[in-house]
């Protein structure tokens, strides 16, 4: 319930942005409000698997989030980001968008083979970013324990593009 309610105070929704007929999800309002910011991570930490190793993180909000969540499960973070901001040689992945396409990185050496791993993001759409970012993920030969969101739009079906990963949400929006 309080949980809920948090979504409707603290979650702005902006239509026709980025684009027409997009309804934007902004959690600025819940990350600026301490006391909600911290309801929400310690809800969010009732819903993860045990013994988390990594917390994989997409840019740039799945860094606000999977940082506090990495810090409190005691897991190491690692960020998944656009290409051109990692140095040395990390591991790419070009994948389709609506739109032509983008390109996603992550750090060299950056998961143990066998570390127990969770993806985390704002918000599943959907699910181009989310499967991206587990691919890459997976090249490590990581045990993946599941993927984590924020916010789920259920209408986009992005859960269809990550069959047999465990989804857990702390909102999902019909
Ligand atoms: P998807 O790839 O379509 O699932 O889109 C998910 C990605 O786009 C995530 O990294 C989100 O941060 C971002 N995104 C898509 N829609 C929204 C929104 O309404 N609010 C905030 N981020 C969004």
């Amino acid at each position: 319930e309080q949980i809920e309610d948090l979504r409707r105070s603290h979650i702005a929704e902006y239509p026709d942005f980025p684009t027409p007929g997009v309804l934007f999800r902004d959690i600025t309002p819940l990350l600026r409000d301490a006391g909600a910011l911290r309801e929400v991570i310690r809800y969010w930490m009732s819903l993860l698997p045990a013994d988390i190793e990594y917390v994989v993180g997409t840019e740039a909000r799945g860094f606000v989030l999977g940082a506090p969540l990495a810090y409190e499960l005691g897991a190491g973070f690692v960020p998944v980001r656009k290409a051109g901001k990692l140095p040395g040689s990390p591991a790419t992945l070009r994948y389709d968008l609506e739109y032509g396409s983008a390109v996603v990185q992550i750090p060299e050496n950056s998961l143990p083979v066998g570390a127990r791993t969770l993806v985390v993001d704002d918000l599943l759409a959907t699910g181009g970013t989310a499967a991206a970012t587990i691919e890459l993920t997976r090249r490590f030969g990581v045990e993946l324990l599941g993927a984590s969101f924020l916010i789920e739009l259920e209408g986009l079906q992005g859960r269809r593009k990550l069959p047999d990963v465990p989804l857990t949400t702390v909102w999902s929006i019909p």
